[in-house]
């Protein structure tokens, strides 16, 4: 098969590195790369051409491309370029938006949505949703620090002693543990909480104080994603972030509902409280924030704290990103892409949760 890699034009990372083009090409594929694709993660045309791509310009790798994987969707009029049966990869986050799953099934394509892939054990190394966000909360907190306007860890000096930064981590899943492990490395004093059980024991093991709320709803049936809470609860849990939050240096939420928009969990009365020069890092702002004042995709100060609204916070560590992106990439291929053909089936669990389009119709949820 022609494997097509393309430049992201809103993002530093690119879907398949050079490595794996040398894989993908050993294992019976072609691999077709846009010149400069892997510029900004800092992978070179050369290193692409010694894995043994083919070089060509963007409307070149489109016209050629069998499959295509990008990490977002392409702009709709690209799509008119690739072959009328090309197998479409990327993350078009249906169960959000559904605008852009229209848009890719208007064509006969067989679309895959990575964010689709399920939550199971055999599709743990396909999860780029993990991988990605494990990077966002470690960025997190190293952004973090960089705009706090204190130390991080406790010093104690000639010229008298600093106490450690106290740093809140809300929604204790893949990106929050990172927080919670890179926060505690640079030394300050971590707190977490999370509306799942499980969580208490992750975030302990990492040697940060678990923040309890008791009477949370923790669905074992929602496949490891948290779901909505009741009122009660929520306002159990407002009235305990008030206590915390106002004492953090550091706040970094991470809190995701699959399909909804993310909890409000910090209110702008919460920040009124919050100490002068603290920081708010808001990783679900593209998906409404968990900080009532988040913009996303901006930096803004309010009441005297800065905050910061990303969701791509792992498009800025863009080599790393690229290569486990590819990593995950790789595994998913190998789901239906065997010595170089295709052996699609669609009764297996994994193409057909993410498969959301094909035949010029949307399939996800059928
Ligand atoms: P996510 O990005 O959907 O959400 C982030 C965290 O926010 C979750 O831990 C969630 O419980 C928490 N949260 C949601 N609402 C909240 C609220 N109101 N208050 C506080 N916290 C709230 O989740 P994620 O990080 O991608 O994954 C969650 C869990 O799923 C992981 O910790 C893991 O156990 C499991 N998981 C399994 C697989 C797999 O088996 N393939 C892959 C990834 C994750």
């Amino acid at each position: 098969m022609k494997i097509g890699i393309i430049n992201e034009k809103t993002d530093h990372r690119v879907a398949i590195v050079p490595d794996l083009a040398k894989r993908l090409i050993n294992e019976g594929n072609e691999v077709i790369a846009e010149k400069g694709c892997g510029e900004s993660a800092l992978y070179s045309d050369e290193d692409y051409q010694e894995a043994g791509a083919k070089l060509v310009d963007r409307s070149e790798t489109l016209k050629s491309a069998e499959i295509i994987c990008t990490i977002f969707p392409m702009e709709k009029e690209e799509y008119n370029l690739l072959p009328a049966d090309a197998i479409v990869i990327s993350s078009y986050q249906p169960y959000f938006s559904i605008g852009k799953t229209e848009e890719v099934a208007t064509y006969k394509f067989t679309t895959f949505s990575l964010d689709m892939i399920p939550r199971i054990t055999l599709a743990q190394a396909m999860d780029v949703l993990s991988s990605m966000a494990s990077i966002a909360g470690y960025k997190a907190v190293i952004l973090a620090a960089n705009h706090l306007p204190k130390y991080f860890p406790m010093m104690t000096t000639a010229a008298g002693s600093i106490p450690p930064a106290k740093v809140l981590v809300m929604g204790a899943g893949v990106a929050g543990l990172q927080a919670v492990a890179t926060a505690k490395r640079l030394g300050s004093v971590v707190q977490a909480f999370d509306t799942r059980a499980a969580a208490k024991e992750e975030v302990e093991s990492l040697g940060a104080k678990f923040v309890e709320v008791e009477g949370a709803t923790d669905d074992k049936a929602a496949g490891g994603y948290a779901v909505e809470q009741t009122e009660e609860y929520k306002k159990r849990q407002s009235e305990k972030i008030v206590e915390v939050a106002v004492k953090a240096d550091v706040i970094i939420t991470t809190a995701q509902l699959r399909g909804k928009p993310a909890p409000t969990l910090i209110t702008k009365e919460v920040v009124e409280q919050m100490k002068l020069g603290s920081v708010i890092v808001d990783l679900a702002s593209s998906t409404g924030g968990n900080c009532e004042l988040t913009e996303d995709q901006k930096t803004v100060v309010k009441h005297g704290v800065t905050i910061i609204g990303n969701s791509e916070l792992s498009a800025d560590v863009p080599n790393h990103a690229s290569q486990l992106f590819s990593k995950n990439i790789h595994n998913f291929l190998k789901t239906f892409l065997k010595e170089g053909k295709l052996e699609i089936d669609m009764e297996n669990e994994i193409l057909k949760s993410s498969c959301i389009a094909s035949e010029g119709e949307i399939r996800y949820g059928k």
